[in-house]
């Protein structure tokens, strides 16, 4: 990796690894007039494109798993709902639940704290700690968010 400031002037790290001599300099020439990925406009519309596919993915696999969409702002919401549905997936998998337990346990709780923000707070929960930290959002602390008049 060679270090080297870029037109808009940061610097990224470039890989030489491969290059003949005269291919490594013509590489430092273009990075040093081209802008980095964060301020090309291309690379930021490409980036933009992989959220929004991300976020439709997302979607489709919420509506699969029954859940409504989350409350917050469009931002949080963006976010929250990747977090949940990989929060939920992961504890499908890891966590070897019956269906029955699982929808109780995990599914069933997961669709009433619908506030983005606390999905956004809990991203980094491990999956066997995802039904005690539901039932407590739930239990505990009404703030988390909920509307259904029988939680
Ligand atoms: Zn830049």
């Amino acid at each position: 990796m060679t270090i080297v400031e870029r037109s808009c002037g940061h610097e990224t790290n470039i890989s030489l690894e491969g290059l003949k001599p005269f291919e490594r300099e013509g590489k430092l020439e273009w990075a040093a007039r081209s802008k980095c990925p964060a301020c090309d406009p291309k690379m930021r519309k490409r980036d933009a494109e992989r959220r929004q596919n991300e976020l439709a993915d997302a979607r489709e696999r919420e509506s699969r798993m029954g859940l409504d969409p989350l409350r917050g702002s469009a931002k949080q919401v963006d976010w929250a709902t990747r977090v949940r549905v990989e929060l939920l997936e992961a504890a499908f998998e890891e966590l070897d639940l019956e269906e029955a337990e699982f929808n109780s346990q995990v599914a069933g709780p997961a669709s009433q704290v619908d506030a983005a923000r606390w999905w956004i707070d809990n991203r980094e929960l491990a999956p066997a700690e995802l039904p005690s930290a539901l039932a407590g959002a739930l239990g505990e602390d009404a703030s988390a968010g909920t509307e259904n008049p029988f939680a």
